[in-house]
């Protein structure tokens, strides 16, 4: 009898504990706002969210439960995906809108800047509090790192998608789509630029990639996630340093057409034709996922700088995945006019140079733009 009475104690104890530091840190649990009276304060009336689906894994369908990797992608309309989370309409009032329904490796510029639009002019309404996209997660992170850099709005903007389709075995997409719209109906989120939710974490899209190609665990960003979401709760830990959103030159409203930017892949016997056909292509700069610290082999520095005495900018990155490339280092970029990417992956470094290059095309402003964004 004594066991049991002691443990109930400690158990109240670490409980009260528990809520104390989640006053303190976090703002009320959702199930808590949801209960208030609506349309009292900010913090109690429910968050009117847009979810606009472009389709991927979340809008998936296997042909059994036990496809989690092989299914088709972008099948199932945003409202049908909304309704089968019932849970979301106890956190906040929301609308489905589809724009797309394709795999995100079909994004090309046109539907981004789509997109970006119809998320610029959603934002603008003062009845709307927050944007979730539901996304296929191939290039999520080329999506979100664009509307991070180009949306002029702190309300936040939540992109989402899930590795699993909603048929499978421990289909990841349902809670991913709940926490999404709990991060954007949180007040915490306003101001954080746009956001990458899977898997209970947070991400800034500046930040966040792909690394695994099946696990609900793929996301990962190299300084870690903005936060967690976890039992309801949005809990941020640290914020970007580098501008976003309101911060940025670049505005979504003022862009109907992006530079065309190409990622030339560096391989051992890599073939300089690669180079020639983006510029060829018209191409107005070249990204060269180069290896290790931006190094170019020797037969490839000719086509380079050939491209760049074309007008073609030449920006040095990195394949390996993480790290900066230091200008000057394995190439004297001063000398050739090139540009580095500072961390960004290749992928990234694309979707900055095509926004850049709307404002310079000066080498040395365009090495400004990469150090800072
Ligand atoms: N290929 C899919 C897509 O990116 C994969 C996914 O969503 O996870 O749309």
């Amino acid at each position: 009898m004594q066991r049991p009475a002691k443990l109930t104690t400690l158990a109240t104890l670490l409980l009260s504990a528990a809520l104390l530091t989640g006053t303190a840190h976090a703002q009320l649990a959702p199930s808590a706002s949801a209960s208030a009276p609506a349309g009292t304060t900010a913090e109690a009336r429910k968050a009117n969210i847009v979810i606009i689906g472009t389709g991927g894994t979340i809008a998936g369908a296997g042909a059994s439960a036990t496809n989690t990797a092989a299914y088709q992608s972008a099948v199932v309309p945003v409202d049908k995906i909304i309704a089968s989370v019932p849970e979301i309409s106890k956190v906040a009032n929301v609308k489905g809108e589809q724009i797309f329904q394709i795999g995100s490796e079909s994004f090309n510029n046109e539907r981004l800047l789509k997109l970006g639009k119809r998320v610029s002019e959603l934002l603008k309404q003062p009845d709307v509090d927050g944007i979730v996209i539901t996304h296929g997660t191939d290039t999520i992170e080329e999506t979100a790192y664009f509307l991070n850099l180009t949306l002029k709005s702190d309300k936040p903007v939540v992109v989402v998608g899930s590795m699993r389709p909603g048929t499978a075995l421990g289909a990841d997409g349902a809670l991913n789509l709940y926490d999404a719209v709990l991060v954007a109906s949180s007040p915490a989120s306003k101001g954080k630029g746009a956001l990458v939710v899977l898997n209970d974490e947070i991400h800034t899209g500046r930040d966040v990639t792909k690394t695994n190609t099946f696990k609900t665990e793929t996301f990962r960003s190299p300084f870690g996630p903005l936060g967690y979401v976890v039992e309801g709760r949005t809990l941020y830990y640290r914020t970007l340093a580098r501008p976003h959103t309101l911060q940025t030159e670049f505005d979504i409203d003022k862009i109907d057409k992006l530079p065309e930017v190409a990622v030339v892949y560096a391989y051992g016997n890599v073939n300089p034709a690669s180079i020639d056909a983006a510029v060829k292509n018209g191409a107005k700069a070249i990204v060269y996922a180069a290896t290790g610290n931006g190094s170019v082999g020797d037969y490839m520095v000719e086509p380079l700088k050939a491209a760049q005495a074309k007008g073609v900018q030449v920006v040095r990155a990195s394949r390996t995945g993480s790290g900066i490339v230091v200008r000057n280092a394995e190439q004297p970029d001063d000398k050739y006019n090139w540009i580095v990417t500072d961390d960004q992956l290749p992928q990234k470094a694309r979707i900055l140079m095509a926004l850049a290059l709307t404002k310079t095309n000066d080498p040395k402003a365009l090495q400004q733009i990469f150090w800072k964004y």
